[in-house]
């Protein structure tokens, strides 16, 4: 697969350029960030990371793709502070990993569903499955289609990521398939999870954790299960090969078959799954359920007007699209 894929004007006179400037960024060179509180790599660490690029490379081979993706542990960074949120991120302009190791372990005892799971296994393995799966997720965004695009200012190349794996981000800075691409990426963190763990009484433990609603993105690969399930209804497919698409787009780029989306929900639902974003907001995210599982369509318009009342640009979109495909 090619490394990067590059958008914008006189692409070819700056591919070299700029793949050279990622390279860079992406080995340590030309950072301006640091990243505090930086704690050192244990071997355990070291394998899991190696671990976890066997576990992609896998996955890739099953797709049929080239099994070439490796992630260098330098990339990765773990810290161990109560400062920085998340419990890991994955930033697509230098491709840097970064794990807060003390926030994995507290989002794991601090939730009353998170303990009612772990009081019923081994807690140790819930901590050390926590940051194995936090560290997957976001080797699995760096392992996605890249896409980034070139901006030319006078004699300086300016590079900034445009797409990764679903997610883009137009040139007026909306942001489209969030949602989407956080699931794909869940989705394929938890079937690698599950095919690294053979034993039956963890993968019943995993499933519980994954699919209770505290974890972060249960609610949006819930919505990507209904939408699966539907296509594969509508088209007569296996699931699997449905879901199989949607994964292998994440790797590729390819977006072609989410048409399939439009044509088993009808005009316009294309339109709000890219609304879909990845809020904290649990009424937001009812909703994208109930629009993609119900049949009523009263109950779908009025979900719509909900949802896109503050996304004036979607809901014209919206509104011309459905207008257009009466017409036809
Ligand atoms: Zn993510």
């Amino acid at each position: 697969m090619e490394k990067y894929n590059f958008v914008g004007k006189n692409i070819d006179k700056h591919t070299e350029g700029a793949s050279r400037y990622l390279d860079n960024r992406k080995d340590g060179f030309m950072d301006t960030r640091h990243f505090p509180k930086e704690v050192e790599k244990t071997q355990n660490d070291i394998e899991d990371i190696n671990k976890i690029s066997g576990a992609i490379n896998s996955e890739l081979r099953e797709l049929d793709l080239p099994p070439d993706f490796a992630v260098d542990p330098k990339q990765i960074h773990f810290s161990n502070t109560k400062e920085m949120p998340p419990t890991g991120t994955y930033s697509p302009d230098n491709q840097q990993v970064e794990i807060n190791t003390s926030k994995s372990v507290l989002k794991l005892v601090g939730s009353a569903v998170y303990q009612s799971i772990v009081t019923l296994s081994n807690i140790n393995v819930h901590k050390k499955l926590s940051q194995f799966e936090v560290l997957l997720h976001e080797s699995v965004h760096a392992s996605s289609f890249h896409q980034y695009l070139i901006k030319e200012t006078s004699d300086i190349t300016l590079v900034d990521p445009s797409r990764i794996g679903y997610r883009f981000k137009t040139k007026d800075k909306i942001d489209y398939f969030k949602g989407l691409n956080e699931a794909v990426v869940q989705k394929t963190t938890q079937d690698i999870i599950f095919k690294l763990y053979k034993s039956n009484k963890i993968q019943k433990d995993i499933h519980k954790i994954f699919f209770s609603l505290a974890h972060s993105y249960a609610p949006e690969v819930i919505v990507l299960e209904k939408i699966i399930g539907k296509i594969s209804k509508e088209k007569k497919e296996d699931e699997k090969d449905v879901w199989k698409r949607f994964e292998k787009g994440q790797f590729t780029g390819e977006m072609m078959h989410l048409r399939d989306v439009e044509k088993v929900y009808g005009p316009g639902s294309l339109r709000i799954l890219a609304s879909m974003t990845t809020q904290k907001n649990p009424i937001k995210r009812l909703l994208y359920y109930t629009y993609f599982s119900t049949n009523k369509k009263s109950l779908k318009e009025s979900v719509v007007r909900i949802l896109l009342r503050k996304d004036k640009i979607t809901e014209e979109k919206y509104d011309q699209h459905i207008n257009k495909m009466e017409d036809k």
